[in-house]
């Protein structure tokens, strides 16, 4: 049984094709610069094989049509026939407080989507393109919408509503959503598997720190809170968003310092964070040669990544009494033993140790803590599409 798992970008598109018998990737691809003249797809097969098709895709109905062409292809493809597919799953970054699961989708749910626009103006609209594409494509293959939002949909009260006017939230929706949510899900239900344990009896802090980074305290196998908020420049500092800071910087911009609000807001998105603090990158791995070598402001860029993950972790453990397992998943806390190490730096008062030689580990599932440490610590390799696709063949077995 296959199952398509599509990731629509504002002028990109990312895809993988999965048999989910044996959980095998048949094949995934990438879609560029939809709508410029140089459009380009890149698609690699099981062996890693690449092919390119350089093209003008106008938009996203043409990119997924060369994406089926290309499954479909005789030399480079992986199916027979489009019926093969036997169902799409959809990256959908925001579900409103309407979902808090993946749902099929119909003329209703579509509605429902162009309605959280207003909220999740860059991301909810391409996405939205590429369902309507595939509907128009495969008409008679189920479509299943799965939302980055949707598992912080079991938030209560107290964390998700901001201490603003209230009529703000009952009338504009104003209040924390959370991000990354199919990430944290599959991280924390991986472990369960690792432990061979119910995580319903758990509590557990899963760090998903990529170049958007959030944080999530997981109780009972819920989301409980996540760093993230109304919108996915909230929390942690991360790559190139500023994170929480005090909300008058942003009014303090436009009237003090000249900036428009859309150069206040693209300050705040893509200049700041590591990028912004240490004016050499937001890349880690430039920022820990950097700082190595003894860029100043590239360790404290690093220093400020480490210290506001550190005050989370902590937070959430009081908010959970207390904390079994910390995880660490995506870009930097898959590959960075740094970043691990020195987040945990000192927090063995809440009983969490490193072992330096575990974590000397890079992409793979490894338990990091020391024997005696009382929260256990694991990588955890993020895998966002496996979780879409087993998402999408749940809804439909529901059904
Ligand atoms: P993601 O958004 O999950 O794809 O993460 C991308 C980020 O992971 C990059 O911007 C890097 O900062 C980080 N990253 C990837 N590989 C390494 C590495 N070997 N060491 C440190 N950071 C890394």
């Amino acid at each position: 049984m296959k199952i398509l798992v599509i990731n629509c970008g504002s002028s990109s598109l990312k895809y993988q094709l999965i048999e989910m018998n044996t959980e095998e990737v048949m094949c995934q691809g990438l879609v560029e610069r939809i709508g410029l003249a140089d459009s380009v797809l890149t698609h690699k097969n099981p062996i890693g094989k690449k092919y390119v098709v350089n093209g003008k895709f106008t938009n996203h109905k043409e990119a997924i049509n060369i994406v089926l062409e290309t499954l479909l292809d005789k030399k480079y493809g992986v199916i027979q026939d489009i019926n093969e597919i036997y169902a799409v799953g959809h990256r959908v970054v925001h579900g409103g407080e309407k979902y808090s699961n993946s749902v099929l989708i119909d003329d209703e749910v579509l509605c429902h989507l162009e309605e959280c626009i207003k909220l999740a103006p860059i991301h909810n609209p391409p996405n939205i393109t590429g369902i309507k594409a595939c509907k128009e494509l495969m008409p008679n293959t189920p479509m299943i919408a799965v939302f980055d939002t949707a598992f912080h949909q079991t938030m209560p009260q107290e964390a998700y509503i901001y201490p603003i006017e209230y009529s703000l939230y009952e009338k504009y929706g104003i209040r924390k959503y959370g991000f990354h949510g199919t990430s944290h899900k599959y991280v924390s239900q991986k472990l369960g598997e690792v432990l061979n344990r119910d995580i319903k009896d758990m509590k557990i802090i899963s760090c998903h720190l990529g170049n958007g980074a959030s944080i999530c305290a997981i109780k009972d196998g819920k989301s409980i809170d996540t760093s993230m908020g109304f919108t996915p420049l909230a929390g942690i500092a991360m790559g190139t968003r500023c994170g929480n800071i005090d909300p008058s910087i942003s009014t303090f911009l436009i009237e003090e310092c000249g900036y428009t609000p859309e150069e206040a807001s693209d300050s705040l998105n893509k200049k700041s964070g590591v990028l912004g603090i240490s004016g050499v990158s937001s890349d880690f791995r430039d920022l820990e040669k950097s700082a190595l070598e003894g860029n100043r402001r590239a360790k404290l860029a690093l220093d400020i990544f480490y210290y506001r993950i550190r005050g989370q972790i902590a937070a959430y453990a009081a908010h959970m009494g207390g904390v079994d397992a910390i995880i660490f998943t995506a870009g930097i806390g898959e590959n960075s033993s740094i970043t691990r190490k020195s987040c945990l730096e000192g927090m063995d008062f809440l009983g969490i140790k490193i072992d330096d030689k575990w974590n000397d580990v890079r992409g793979e599932i490894v338990e990091i803590s020391t024997e005696d440490s009382q929260v256990k610590v694991f990588v955890i390799p993020t895998n966002e599409e496996l979780m879409i696709a087993n998402e999408t063949l749940e809804v439909l077995n529901n059904i």
